[in-house]
């Protein structure tokens, strides 16, 4: 069993999707142990996404993040990680699998509904970023 962060990214909280974007989740047998609705700042959408840093898109990317609340979560399941990033689908919305959240939901690459944990090591990293150990049971 494995366990994965997740966050519903402003775009998707915006237009109230959060119970449609879950409902994959679960549908993909995905379990929703943690959850909460916050509002990050630019600064923390920064430590969050630091490998990105370097990237052109960070300041986009950062300020997006921090331009209305989030739902942070965890996820648990079977090959979680994976999974859940089966069930986003693509990055770039226009290369999204039919059915998979951003194909349905994403506005653009860089407004793209969802985000997820890509390897062990960062979902440790990514859900003692947000969550503590009295959090997740
Ligand atoms: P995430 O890490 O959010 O789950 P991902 O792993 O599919 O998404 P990354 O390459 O890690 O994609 O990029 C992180 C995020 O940065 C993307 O989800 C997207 O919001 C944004 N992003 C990536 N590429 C671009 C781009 N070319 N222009 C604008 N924003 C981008
Ligand atoms: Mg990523």
């Amino acid at each position: 069993i494995e366990r994965t962060l997740s966050i519903i990214k402003p775009d998707a909280t915006k237009r109230n999707l959060t119970g449609k974007i879950n409902a994959k989740f679960e549908d993909a047998g995905l379990r929703i142990i943690a959850q909460k609705r916050i509002q990050l700042t630019k600064e923390q959408a920064g430590a969050f996404y630091a490998v990105h840093k370097e990237r052109p898109f960070f300041d986009e990317l950062t300020t997006f993040m921090a331009s209305e609340p989030v739902v942070v979560q965890v996820l648990e399941g079977e090959s979680a990680i994976a999974k859940n990033r089966e069930v986003m689908g693509a990055t770039n919305p226009a290369d999204a699998a039919p059915g998979t959240v951003r194909a349905e939901f994403a506005e653009s690459v860089g407004e793209n509904s969802v985000h997820g944990s890509d390897a062990p090591e960062t979902a440790a990293v990514e859900i003692a970023f947000f969550f503590s150990s009295l959090e997740l049971v």
